[in-house]
């Protein structure tokens, strides 16, 4: 059965929003999207029936205008966010560790906390958060988006046991590689680099994520998906990753 329910979804300009969007505009919802480049996200709002409005989640004041446009609604996708370099501890650049963790943890907590009264007035909230396999597993280079997630993955886990009893839904996708612009954004628009990232093996693509999401809102009220953890068959962890000879990525 479609649904009539409205679902707002940070970070669709591009990527897991984007397809999330999709995902959940061909299953009924009406959508309400949210990133900075309002240029991508009314493409976005055209092709999905939805509304778009700009949206950096770590202004409070964007977060307060983007929020008085939203009458209802009963999912929030925590989506916006990302990485930056991959220095070394000893390397770490502050500016983009103060940058990540504003984004992935405190916009989160702002748009979180904006909603939670429309998402509980609803009857049936749900809050998704897209945080990551380095929520849980570090790895070499990761510092600063390691650690943030792993406080996003807290925050999650908190958000939980304090609306225990409130009819508002918890869910934490944790995702491994999946290709969208999210290595291009990590290397500061170095196409070379980030395509390496993809070399030789197959990723996980945006639309997979989303029905990940899809899935988990469309299950019944009662039912809490508290996390999925989902990776390419060609991954095993964060840098653990089987890659082929030849570098067209596809099983022969
Ligand atoms: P992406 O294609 O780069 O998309 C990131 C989205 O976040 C864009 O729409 C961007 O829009 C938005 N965004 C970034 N900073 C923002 C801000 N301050 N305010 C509002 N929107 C902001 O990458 P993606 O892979 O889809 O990433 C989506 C989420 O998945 C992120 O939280 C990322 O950490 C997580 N994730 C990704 C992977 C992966 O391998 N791709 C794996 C695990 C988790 P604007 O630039 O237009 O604002």
């Amino acid at each position: 059965m479609l649904s009539t329910e409205t679902a707002v979804i940070t970070g669709a300009s591009s990527g897991i929003g984007e397809a999330t969007a999709h995902a959940l505009a061909n299953a009924g919802y009406k959508v309400i999207l949210g990133a900075r480049r309002v240029d991508r996200l009314e493409k976005v709002a055209r092709a999905t029936g939805g509304q778009a409005f700009a949206l950096d989640v770590t202004d409070q004041r964007s977060v307060d205008d983007f929020v008085n446009q939203v009458p209802e609604v009963s999912i929030l996708v925590n989506n916006a966010g990302g990485a930056l370099g991959m220095e070394s501890i000893q390397e770490a650049d502050l500016g983009k560790w103060l940058t990540m963790y504003e984004s992935n943890v405190l916009g989160t907590v702002r748009m979180t906390k904006a909603l939670l009264p429309k998402l509980e007035s609803s009857g049936n909230g749900h809050i998704v958060m897209v945080t990551s396999i380095a929520s849980f597993m570090p790895y070499i280079g990761g510092g600063g988006y390691v650690a943030a997630k792993h406080a996003e993955r807290a925050l999650t886990a908190t958000l939980r046991l304090e609306l225990l009893g409130k009819p508002i839904r918890v869910t934490d996708i944790a995702p491994g590689m999946v290709q969208t612009e999210f290595s291009l954004v990590r290397f500061g628009g170095d196409r070379v680099k980030a395509d390496a990232v993809y070399e030789g093996m197959l990723p996980l693509t945006a639309e997979d994520i989303a029905d990940c999401i899809l899935w988990s809102v469309t299950r019944p009220p009662h039912v809490n998906i508290d996390k999925i953890v989902v990776m390419p068959r060609d991954q095993a962890a964060p840098g653990v990753v089987h890659r082929r000879p030849s570098s067209s990525g596809h099983d022969s």
